[in-house]
């Protein structure tokens, strides 16, 4: 490896963007992800023919950073972003519209939101005051102590303004209950939705598998870069280097032994590489765990963000079930559906894919159960699925898909730049303003690349780095 290589861990959008931001500096990168591909949490397999991706990944006009990293991929034209945000917003046997108009905001929605017929017309008075108030919260303070839940109740929101409006906000964009979500994060979900502009809630989503969205071309852009790529290789610890400054990073190859799906790491010697610095791309859990002892006060609190599920339910139908290519869903434990049959490959029929987001009552469910429960749960929603042929219904579940966000949550996500020289943290998880989303996952890779770039440059004098280490409390092994 080039001396001051910076070593990059993790290979999920957090980690790709600081790579490409560090390789753009002129700066000599390696890239170590424990898997065989590059994607992370946005990954696709092949089954019967078909292309599935592991969930839906849905993504606003507003997320530059995101939508940035798809340029540079070169790849924005494999996306089908609305030109103006549409979105139907199916309830059991009825449904709503979600259209902008060309006013300016906040105008563009008034007209949509005034009527929305899944809401009386008492219930759609009482919603406007409450999204200007909930927009005068605190994100920071207040709003991190406080559920949405409790806060609504407490602004005139009743039980089914919250079912049929906020859930279809919070629920999907949050991963959590909206009686226990964070308020101040929320809020900054509304203010990426209506605020930051009249087109900031345009709905964009891959019209190719995620794999040939984010993972390819990520390999061949990063491979353009010279990028230096360990796929299968995992990161064991990172441990200050005593002789030097930097890092040194223990790893695993493991690529040439992956067998079904099992990864005998114990059947590798690992290596240890030399780094100038690291940024450290994983999730909240792996970091707390991976990060060297001097980190150990500020990993333990990493390590308290919970992490949420999210179940997805896939059904070949053996006809179209619908016109829409994609749809919100209140009122039903189904809460998104899109039309994956292009996307997927599929020439006949058409192929649903459903999200059931903070699924913790169906993570441990049996495929089963769940196709009881959601096949008519789908038919309620769509009456051209009800009697449809079901040609295949397979789950996919992620235990880990974001972390809960709770309050107390905002509290425990550390900012990119550590106490630690030229050693940053990425991930949607760490402090990024927004929700553990795609864009958060890019905007933090900039952050972290952006920090490590600095105190190189810096050559960490005193006063550019971050402050005083953290007393060691885990010991090297
Ligand atoms: C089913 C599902 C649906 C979602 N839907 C949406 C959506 O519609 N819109 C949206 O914006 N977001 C959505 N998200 C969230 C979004 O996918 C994540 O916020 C984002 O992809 C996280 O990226 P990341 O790089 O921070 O982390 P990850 O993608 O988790 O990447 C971390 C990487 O680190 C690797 N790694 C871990 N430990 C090690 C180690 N020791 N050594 C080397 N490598 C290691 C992992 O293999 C992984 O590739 C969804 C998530 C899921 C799971």
């Amino acid at each position: 490896m080039r001396a001051g290589t910076v070593v990059v861990i993790g290979g999920g959008l957090a980690g790709i963007s600081a790579a490409v931001e560090l390789a753009e500096a002129g700066l000599p990168v390696c890239l170590v992800e424990s898997r065989p591909w590059l994607g992370g949490a946005t990954c696709s397999f092949a089954r019967r023919g078909l292309t599935v991706d592991n969930g839906q990944h849905v993504f606003l006009r507003s997320w530059t950073s995101y939508r940035g990293l798809l340029d540079k991929l070169g790849v924005a034209d494999r996306v089908d972003m609305q030109d103006r945000l549409d979105l139907t917003v199916l309830a059991p046997g009825n449904h709503a519209r979600i259209r902008r108009s060309g006013l300016p905001t906040p105008l563009h929605l008034t007209r949509s939101l005034a009527r929305y017929q899944l809401l009386s017309p008492a219930e759609r008075l009482m919603v406007l005051p409450a999204l200007a108030g909930l927009w005068r919260t605190d994100p920071v303070g207040s709003g991190d102590e406080i559920r949405l839940g409790e806060w609504l109740a407490r602004h005139g929101q009743g039980e089914h303004a919250r079912r049929t409006f906020w859930d279809l906000v919070a629920l999907p964009t949050l991963n959590t209950r909206p009686d226990r979500t964070n308020l101040g994060l929320a809020r900054g979900v509304l203010a990426g939705l209506v605020l930051a502009g009249r087109d900031s809630a345009d709905i964009g989503v891959p019209a190719v598998p995620l794999c040939d969205l984010h993972s390819a071309p990520a390999v061949a852009l990063l491979n353009r870069l010279g990028v230096h790529l360990r796929l299968g290789t995992k990161a064991l610890a990172i441990r200050a280097n005593p002789a030097g400054g930097g890092y040194e990073v223990s790893v695993l190859g493991t690529a040439l032994l992956c067998h079904e799906g099992q990864l005998p790491f114990d059947r590798a010697e690992p290596e240890l590489m030399t780094a100038a610095g690291v940024v450290l791309a994983i999730p909240a859990w792996e970091a707390a765990a991976l990060a060297p002892r001097e980190l150990a006060g500020p990993a333990a609190r990493w390590a308290r963000l919970a992490p949420s599920p999210l179940v997805s339910i896939h059904v070949i139908y053996g006809r179209p079930v619908t016109g829409l290519p994609f749809a919100a869903a209140v009122d039903s434990p189904v809460r998104w559906i899109i039309d994956k049959s292009r996307a997927a490959g599929l020439d006949r029929g058409q192929y649903l894919a459903a999200a059931v987001p903070a699924a913790d009552r169906y993570v441990d469910s049996p495929v089963a159960s769940i196709r009881a429960e959601f096949i008519p749960a789908l038919a309620r929603l769509l009456p051209g699925a009800a009697g449809a042929a079901v040609e295949d219904f397979f789950v996919t579940k992620e235990r880990r898909a974001t972390f809960r966000q709770v309050p107390g949550s905002t509290a425990l996500r550390p900012a990119q730049a550590t106490s630690q020289p030229r050693l940053a943290v990425a991930g949607a998880w760490t402090s990024t303003g927004l929700p553990d989303t795609m864009e958060g996952a890019v905007r933090s890779g900039k952050l972290a690349a952006t920090a490590v770039i600095d105190a190189l440059a810096s050559g960490d004098r005193p006063g550019r780095s971050a402050p005083q280490p953290e007393p060691a409390a885990a010991a090297w092994s």
